[in-house]
């Protein structure tokens, strides 16, 4: 199947097919008898501009809105990550303004908040963004686009940095949000962006960094591309271990910031990524994780081991919905959000319970649905291993731990 490409209008052409997918947000009370909203997970490469992307849109206000569970506080790793990104953001210029796209509950903003250097956050789920209004950071309640953008400029005038981590990839609408930056970023500021990387998730078949939300896996081929596009110019890359493994794009005026090195680098290493042979090659990795998956489960579930899911990440819906893992396979799943907590994940139906089950008793067999926070968790839970229990993981492969 082919559709028109985000950003260029090029030929897009479907490469994995993840089936029918819930919004991997959408966790359900157990009382809610609606019918859940499906649409069909599929990725594809552009043939002109080699961006990879969904080649279905879901519309932005059923997967952004009041109750957005996703809080980036939640992760100690991720709160020193975003401290360390605004220290940088605040000694770019004198005096500067920093914007930051889906600011979420202002766990980066806050530090810039703290040192009284001028911020603004663009948040359009409203939940999260009051939780960042209450820690001091400003806040504007709305989806970042064009008109947003304008609006902004003229109410507080040229931005020395925008950011957005893990936003980006979010917005299928591209076009406006590239016209926003053109409109909004001073002439020598600088737009920042950090999302999962298509290169990591091509060589760990991370295929469940694939679900609504990321509309785009972004490449520095690609982003490079997009860029030129909208005249702006691809200048800094930095890979980041982050969400398991992601690149930060420093984007500018041309002309106003040299190349670095390491762009050439990455576009070079990049050479066959976006290649039918390389993306296909990944597509039957993934047939096989499935494959693997629910064998192992079917197998432990013959032999009456509990299995309890770990972390009921937006990630976790694509595998489970792909494989067909319900309550049958995995008793619950447990979470620190309490916005997951007592309801049911997303399609699969399974439970969502706080950690303190997680120990009451210990399962025999964990599986690490949030394995992007591996060595995190791995660490919290010493008492888990301790007690006997094994991890199960699936990226790169099926493995019990
Ligand atoms: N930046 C945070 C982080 O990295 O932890 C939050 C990332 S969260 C996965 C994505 C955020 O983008 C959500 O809070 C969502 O509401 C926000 N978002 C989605 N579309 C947006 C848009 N057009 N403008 C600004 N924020 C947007």
């Amino acid at each position: 199947m082919t559709t028109e490409c985000r950003i260029c209008a090029g030929p897009v052409e479907e490469f994995l097919d993840l089936g029918r997918q819930p919004l991997s947000d959408a966790f359900r009370r157990p009382d809610d008898t609606r019918p859940e909203f499906f649409y069909r997970l599929a990725v594809g490469v552009c043939g002109t501009c080699s961006m990879v992307q969904l080649v279905e849109e879901v519309p932005r206000e059923r997967m952004f809105h009041e109750d957005y569970p996703y809080v980036s506080r939640g992760s100690a790793v991720m709160r020193e990550h975003f401290r360390g990104v605004a220290e940088r953001f605040i000694a770019i210029a004198d005096d500067p303004f920093v914007v930051e796209l889906g600011c979420n509950d202002g766990t980066m903003l806050r530090t810039v908040a703290e040192a009284g250097v001028r911020h603004l956050g663009v948040e359009p789920s409203g939940g999260v963004a009051d939780l960042a209004a209450a820690d001091g950071v400003r806040v504007r309640k709305d989806f970042f686009e064009e008109a947003t953008a304008r609006d902004i400029r003229a109410a507080d005038g040229p931005a020395d940095v925008i950011y957005a981590a893990n936003t980006l990839c979010h917005i299928p609408y591209m076009g406006s949000i590239l016209r926003g930056v053109d409109a909004l970023l001073a002439p020598d500021g600088v737009f920042v962006f950090e999302d999962p990387y298509l290169g990591d998730i091509v060589e760990k078949t991370s295929f469940d960094q694939i679900y609504d939300e990321h509309f785009f896996l972004f490449s520095a081929r690609s982003v490079d591309e997009m860029a030129r596009r909208h005249g702006l110019e691809l200048v800094d890359v930095e890979r980041l271990a982050v969400h398991g493994g992601e690149v930060r794009y420093w984007l500018a005026r041309p002309g106003v910031r040299p190349r670095t090195a390491a762009v050439d680098a990455l576009l070079a290493e990049e050479a066959e990524l976006a290649s039918r042979v390389v993306l296909d090659g990944f597509a039957n990795r993934v047939q096989k994780i499935r494959a693997d998956l629910v064998a192992l489960l079917t197998d432990l579930r013959e032999r009456g081991e509990r299995v309890v899911g770990y972390g009921a990440t937006a990630k976790s819906a694509t595998v489970t919905n792909l494989c067909g893992i319900g309550p049958d396979l995995v008793e619950f799943i447990c979470d620190t959000t309490p916005a997951k907590q007592h309801r049911l994940a997303p399609g699969s139906g399974i439970p969502v319970r706080p950690p303190a089950d997680f120990a009451d008793p210990y399962p025999p067999y964990a599986l690490l649905f949030a394995w992007n926070h591996a060595e995190e968790i791995m660490a919290k839970e010493r008492a888990f291993r301790d007690a006997g229990g094994k991890w199960i993981t699936y990226v790169p492969e099926v493995r019990v731990l």
